[in-house]
């Protein structure tokens, strides 16, 4: 889009103030693997490679396929299919027990791999990593680069079986849609200046977060397809979902980063950095909630110190999965893409700008303190880490930083020993009684949940 361009959809949009002409940058990289469970069998067994092949539950016709090869795909056999009509599309086909275990496994191997590229921030299911690029990694040329050298690494480190679609965008939703539009094996970056004519030509389908339900409430109102969606102004999208969550899929679609209001946020400048984990079932407990909350804690201050920033509020969200007697009680629980009905907690915290991973995990841990105690809030299975009010180290003074106890030049000490021997060498267990005699001053306010990122 040029400069004119933009000038007439400011006008047309009406409803917000001119801002700068978005730069073409992506700030995030999701990685799909493609057909992930079929792909690690083909891995493991040479003699599957290039055949269709069905990975399922139970040796019965009447179960049906939960992973499929793309050989078996291109022959109409997909996640679903029932395994006695798959078997008689392909009486040759390959039939697998899937074992979870294994797949988790690959997966965290894969993640190891996405990292010697790009830190991961996201990991939305076992088959899906987002990494939130920063600074130069923004850059189209850089970001297209990383993407390669992370396809790269999976094939030298876990396997050549093991392929992924990449998609590159401006925000996650798109991001998740771009790695969606070319498989296997894709790379597709969605550029602010393409936006939103370089996805007109999908399906309403294509958007994460509608489904077949969606799509007959969508049709009934008369919108049938992706250019009729992306004709309505903000207002009419805010009514056609009769919630928030339309003003913030008008914007995202057009690439922009939204707040929690669902306004547009300025994205021309980082001002916030997440960290998030959706939990394997056997985590699912409050001791690996915690052990999850503090990784992802510990790698989001290092990516602030690497990226020469400091944040002054940081919030922590958790989703819990509710047993379904808990979900008929709470009218407000909230179904995650996975199916799940879930209650959510979240709460903020402020401090001191800092990037000290003693001060930022002694706010977590104030926060953490704080979750509700009833029973639906039992097994949480998704954790959100986020630093907020980012700001470049260069623009303080260097009064701002209260460090009596050194504990920047800690952190730094760490992160080298970290990024040599890997990212969990150090960790902070035993210091931190210790450190608690000379506490910081953090304020927590209670922040309502955020939903809008349940469907990546
Ligand atoms: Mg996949």
């Amino acid at each position: 889009m040029d400069s004119k361009q933009k000038a007439n959809t400011i006008e047309a949009d009406g409803d917000f103030m001119p801002h700068d002409l978005q730069p073409d940058r992506f700030a995030f990289l999701h990685v799909d693997l493609n057909s992930f469970f079929a792909s690690v069998e083909q891995q493991l067994h040479p003699e599957y490679r290039n055949r269709p092949l069905a990975v399922v539950p139970t040796m019965v016709d009447t179960t049906c396929c939960i992973a499929a090869s793309y050989e078996a795909k291109a022959l109409g056999i997909k996640t679903g299919t029932q395994v006695g009509e798959a078997k008689r599309i392909c009486p040759q086909i390959v039939l697998v027990m899937g074992e979870h275990g294994v797949y988790a496994d690959y997966s965290q191997r894969i993640a190891v791999a996405v990292e010697r590229c790009c830190p991961v921030s996201h990991t939305p299911s076992i088959d899906e990593m987002v990494c939130q690029l920063m600074g130069r990694e923004q850059e189209p040329l850089r970001a297209r680069q990383i993407a390669l050298a992370i396809k790269q690494a999976i094939k030298d480190d876990v396997g050549e079986s093991l392929r992924c679609s990449i998609g590159m965008a401006p925000n996650r939703f798109l991001a998740k849609i771009a790695s969606d539009m070319q498989k296997p094996d894709g790379l597709i970056g969605l550029l602010p200046s393409q936006l939103p004519r370089a996805i007109a030509h999908l399906e309403l389908r294509d958007l994460p977060g509608v489904g077949s339900r969606t799509e007959v409430r969508l049709n009934a109102k008369g919108i049938h397809t992706m250019p009729q969606l992306l004709a309505l102004d903000r207002t009419q999208m805010h009514a056609l979902w009769n919630s928030v969550w339309g003003d913030r899929l008008y914007h995202w679609l057009r690439g922009d980063e939204t707040g929690d209001d669902g306004a547009m946020a300025d994205s021309a400048v980082q001002k916030s950095l997440g960290h998030s984990h959706v939990m394997a079932p056997r985590y699912r407990t409050p001791e690996g909630a915690w052990a999850v909350a503090h990784k992802l804690l510990h790698k989001a201050s290092m990516r602030l110190r690497m990226e020469r920033l400091t944040a002054s509020s940081m919030s922590v969200t958790i989703r819990y999965a509710l047993t379904r007697e808990q979900a008929e009680h709470r009218s407000k629980s909230k179904k995650h893409f996975s199916g799940l009905r879930h209650a959510g907690w979240g709460m903020e915290a402020r401090f001191s700008p800092c990037q000290d991973t003693l001060t930022l995990l002694q706010a977590l841990r104030g926060m953490w303190a704080q979750q509700p105690q009833e029973a639906e809030f039992a097994r949480p299975f998704h954790v959100a880490v986020t630093m907020h009010n980012l700001i470049v180290e260069n623009d303080l003074q260097a009064s701002l930083f209260a460090d009596p106890d050194h504990r920047a030049d800690l952190a730094t000490a760490m992160d080298t020993l970290n990024k040599k021997y890997g990212n969990t060498t150090l960790h902070f267990a035993g210091m931190l009684p210790a450190k608690e005699s000379a506490p910081t001053r953090i304020s927590f306010t209670q922040i309502p949940v955020k939903y809008g990122v349940d469907y990546m």
